[in-house]
């Protein structure tokens, strides 16, 4: 039996973990906390991996936030139409989609910079980093 502890990447995006050693926190605070949800380490607490790789390099997010919103508003108009019977009229559309691109929020702009780190920098993971804890 194998014990050797391999994180999950898939995992590791959804926990906000560190896209090096996939152990560290990238946030601060919960989503939840509203007043501090934007607040992430400059560097990761376990190996020390500095999350802005290059200076304005999560500007790009804004571009990752523009298609998880869009694709949620799709879905979002797709569920009305779908369990409204197909007539929601203007409103029965417009108030779920905007209610549900208000509340994710949060989770929209901490997965925007966690996917961008995933997808876009040039970090790899590296097993001998994991925290032993
Ligand atoms: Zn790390």
């Amino acid at each position: 039996m194998c014990n050797k502890y391999e994180p999950n990447k898939g995992l590791s995006i959804l926990k906000a973990k560190c896209p090096q050693c996939q152990s560290g926190k990238m946030y601060i605070t919960s989503a939840f906390k509203l007043n501090g949800f934007t607040q992430m380490y400059d560097s990761c607490p376990i190996c020390n991996l500095t999350f802005e790789v290059e200076p304005g390099f999560f500007w790009g997010a804004m571009y990752v936030s523009y298609a998880i919103t869009t694709g949620m508003m799709l879905v979002v108009g797709a569920l009305v139409y779908i369990l409204s019977g197909h007539n929601a009229g203007f409103w029965g559309y417009i108030i779920p989609i905007f209610l549900s691109m208000f509340l994710s929020i949060p989770f929209t702009y901490r997965y925007a910079r966690v996917l961008m780190l995933y997808m876009f920098s040039p970090i790899k993971f590296n097993k001998d980093l994991i925290s032993k804890v």
